[in-house]
């Protein structure tokens, strides 16, 4: 039990939030601040001031997992300090070690899986009041969608709101622990989505992100009948958003009639990331992709071919095992055959679970930073190629936020997904305006707003 003095009882709780990983990791620690948001708990930046510290976890990667179990070590001072302090650990190291980490980390007070972030609060109380140290990781058939994504409710106002619309995937790509720590495909039924995104325009945002690890394959089990491409034209029809965006794809499910969205609806902002891992047949077939290189880039020509203002982006792996320097060089081939707008790129590690981890002629890892400098190179001359070429146009950017690039000036993004800064004030934030861009560097453009400044339609698109 705590003793708090009368003093302290009025003081606000703190909630401290450190996320790692992906988008959809960050949506959930906004989940987490809601939740905990309605028992009192105010957000600090300062991880010292808590009461609660939520460490939201990523293990996709080996480096990931990593950087979580170090800032934990570094986390055991503070607990020291302040024994009062409740340490709670989420995500999908959470969901993979489970009750390990508390025996690992002795100062841990709650692990919580995946798909139980609903209990959060409920837990959080009872450890409060002297519960035990406790490791929460219901079974699939255990949880209902709300416990899954939530309640509908507005939380974030920021210019650019994520809305999950879909967990887990079916797709056990051999390298891939996501199925694992995140389960099943889940769908969320299209109402509950469409008032989400409408509360949140209402609320001020004016770009919305549709998030899913496998988005286009959206609707699985649900009773409805509603394919990903049918959620967008509800969405660009019954809501007031503005802008639509949807991340992550796959490319084996990137359907015609989703491809005619870019075609048809105004507010999908031309854009896709469409992650294609290898370039050679016999990897994709190892990893168990579905797709082999021609039929990826196939799809590409079909989105250029009916929007040809698109752009692409992707994620990619060196170092699969048994990937050969030739196998690597079909990676770069299909590199300077696409020429992407910007790759996110990875060495390939083992994960548990995972069938790749047991397949044989593994890569050292001096190879692996060698093949991924040489790639990182390649998109680095690619990327500020196209940036290069957008001098001179004029595109129309959603401003988000001031800019890291320095006081005076705002940053937002074009349809295209390019951050473009700009010199202004923060009365630019969620407008929509025509900018001529001047300037290309190798990740941002700088950009001059086409006077007079009024609320655009889309152009440049
Ligand atoms: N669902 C998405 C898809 O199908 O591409 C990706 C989700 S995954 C969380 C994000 C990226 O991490 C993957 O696209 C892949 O490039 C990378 N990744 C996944 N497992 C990996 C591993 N074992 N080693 C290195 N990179 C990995
Ligand atoms: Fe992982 Fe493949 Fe599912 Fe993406 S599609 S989350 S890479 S298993």
């Amino acid at each position: 039990m705590e003793g708090l003095c009368v003093n302290q009882a009025a003081q606000p709780r703190r909630l401290y939030v450190h996320t790692f990983g992906c988008q959809m990791n960050t949506y959930d620690s906004l989940r987490v601040q809601r939740l905990l948001a309605q028992d009192g708990y105010a957000l600090t930046t300062n991880a010292a001031d808590a009461d609660v510290i939520f460490v939201n976890t990523c293990s996709v990667r080996e480096k990931a997992e990593q950087k979580v179990f170090s800032l934990l070590g570094r986390l055991r001072r503070l607990k020291w300090r302040k024994p009062s302090l409740i340490i709670v650990v989420g995500g999908c190291v959470a969901q993979q070690l489970g009750s390990s980490l508390l025996e690992r980390f002795p100062f841990v007070d709650i692990v919580v899986g995946t798909r139980a972030l609903g209990s959060l609060p409920n837990i959080v109380r009872s450890v409060r009041s002297g519960a035990p140290r406790v490791a929460h990781l219901p079974d699939q058939d255990e949880e209902g969608w709300r416990e899954l994504f939530g309640q509908t409710e507005a939380w974030v106002t920021d210019v650019v709101a994520p809305v999950t619309v879909m967990q887990g995937c079916d797709n056990f790509c051999t390298y891939c622990i996501v199925p694992y720590v995140r389960g099943r495909e889940r769908s969320r039924p299209s109402r509950e989505i469409l008032q989400e995104v409408q509360l949140l325009v209402e609320k001020g945002a004016r770009e919305v992100l549709l998030l899913g690890q496998n988005v286009n394959s959206y609707g699985k089990g649900l009773q409805e009948k509603t394919r990903f491409s049918d959620l967008l034209r509800l969405l660009a029809q019954e809501t007031d958003v503005v802008r639509l965006r949807f991340t992550t794809s796959h490319p084996k499910d990137l359907t015609e009639d989703l491809i005619q969205c870019f075609v048809d609806l105004p507010q999908l902002c031309p854009h896709i990331h469409l992650p294609f891992q290898a370039g050679s047949d016999r990897i994709l077939q190892k990893m168990h992709r579905g797709y082999s290189a021609e039929e990826y880039i196939r799809k590409v020509e079909l989105l250029r071919g009916a929007c040809p203002e698109i752009s692409l982006s992707a994620d990619v792996m060196v170092g699969f095992p048994g990937e050969t320097r030739e196998d690597f060089q079909k990676t770069l081939d299909l590199m300077r055959c696409v020429e992407f707008d910007a790759l996110f790129s990875f060495r390939y590690s083992d994960r548990p679970y995972t069938a790749a981890r047991l397949f044989p002629d593994k890569v050292s890892e001096q190879e692996k930073a060698s093949r991924l400098t040489e790639l990182q190179a390649l998109q680095a001359a690619i990327t500020l190629k196209k940036n290069l070429s957008e001098v001179g146009r004029t595109r129309e950017v959603l401003v988000e936020s001031t800019s890291k690039a320095g006081r005076g000036q705002m940053s937002g993004r074009t349809p295209q997904n390019r951050i473009v800064n700009l010199e202004g004030s923060q009365a630019l934030k969620g407008r929509l305006i025509p900018v001529t861009i001047t300037e290309a560097y190798a990740h941002s453009l700088k950009g001059r707003p086409v006077l007079p400044l009024r609320t655009s339609s889309r152009i440049g698109a």
